[in-house]
């Protein structure tokens, strides 16, 4: 495998990593754990002329304060996600997420930033970040902004980051009072798969009714980014979290997709599955709340 030439850059602090991206802005691209990028450039898609390494800088920290939520550095390893016990106990979907992606070699290179700068409409950390409300921390030499991480992902590799900017961090709120978070793949393969559909669910319950009070439901892979299921989560909202509404739910999911033909699977297919993930999230999560 052989790479276009390129100039390698490590900066030393965000400051510098700031200025060297205003300073090359299309020409450059941001290496973090390298297992997107390395084979894009190897097939000559991305040919950059300055590669920026975030290995020296700060960006790995995973730190949760109630009140102020979990902010997870953007070169934070997936595996570094999955062994946090911060994260098992209040988004137990994200270590369901980490636990599925690629291998243990992978999982070890690879950063939450990376996943969700590369876009891929199949990858995992996406839709159980979008149902815990995550917004991603948009630094440039011009200051900082922060964008929802479901406004960030705007295509099929497509974000709305500037060529001036790099995600810095993932911020995710605390958890909802009486919630649970559950993310379910599906691939045709248990391990080094890409998936063919994937399903989120965030559900919290009224603890006076026991009626659903919040629902946020993200689908992967069934259309060109992960998408939220409106009408499932509407329908659930207000209604006793039975059997019922659940797979009623589940059908909503399994219309609301936009899936395509592929290689991997039909489009109705991968319908079927959507619904399938959708009620076992959906039953898992009432029953982690209720149990
Ligand atoms: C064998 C194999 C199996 C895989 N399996 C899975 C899987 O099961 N599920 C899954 O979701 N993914 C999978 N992937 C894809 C990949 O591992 C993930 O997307 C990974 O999280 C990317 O992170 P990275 O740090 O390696 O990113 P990199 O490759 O370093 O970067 C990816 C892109 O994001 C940009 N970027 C990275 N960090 C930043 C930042 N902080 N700011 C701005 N831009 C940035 C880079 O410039 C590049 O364009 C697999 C890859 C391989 C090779």
């Amino acid at each position: 495998m052989s790479l276009p030439p390129f100039e390698y850059l490590a900066p030393g602090s965000t400051a510098e990593l700031a200025g060297l991206l205003a300073a090359h802005r299309e020409r450059c691209r941001i290496l973090a754990g390298g297992t997107d990028l390395v084979n894009w450039m190897a097939e000559k898609i991305y040919r950059p002329d300055y590669v920026i390494d975030l290995r020296k800088l700060p960006l790995a920290a995973i730190t949760y304060e109630k009140g102020r939520g979990l902010t997870i550095g953007a070169a934070a390893t997936i595996e570094s996600l999955e062994r946090s016990p911060v994260i098992r106990e209040f988004y137990y979907a994200l270590v369901q997420a980490a636990g599925q992606i690629g291998s243990p070699q992978i999982r070890a290179m690879a950063t939450i930033g990376g996943n969700c700068c590369n876009a891929s409409p199949c990858a995992d950390m996406p839709p159980p970040l979008i149902t815990l409300e995550a917004r991603v921390a948009l630094t440039s030499a011009r200051g900082s902004r922060e964008v929802p991480l479901e406004e960030f992902i705007t295509g099929n590799r497509q974000t709305a980051i500037a060529p001036d900017e790099f995600l810095e961090c993932v911020r995710v709120p605390d958890p909802w009072p009486h919630s649970a978070c559950r993310y379910s793949p599906f691939g045709l393969r248990a391990a080094q798969e890409i998936d063919i559909a994937s399903v989120a669910v965030n559900v919290a319950l009224d603890p006076a009714t026991g009626l659903f009070a919040k629902a946020r439901i993200a689908m992967g892979a069934v259309a060109p980014f992960a998408m939220r299921a409106l009408k499932a989560e509407a329908s659930l909202v207000g209604n006793a979290p039975s059997g019922e509404t659940i797979d009623q739910a589940a059908l909503v999911c399994s219309r609301e997709c936009r899936p395509i033909d592929d290689l991997r699977a039909s489009a109705s297919y991968r319908r079927h599955i959507v619904g399938v993930l959708a009620r076992r999230m959906l039953r898992d999560a009432v029953a982690a709340i209720t149990s």
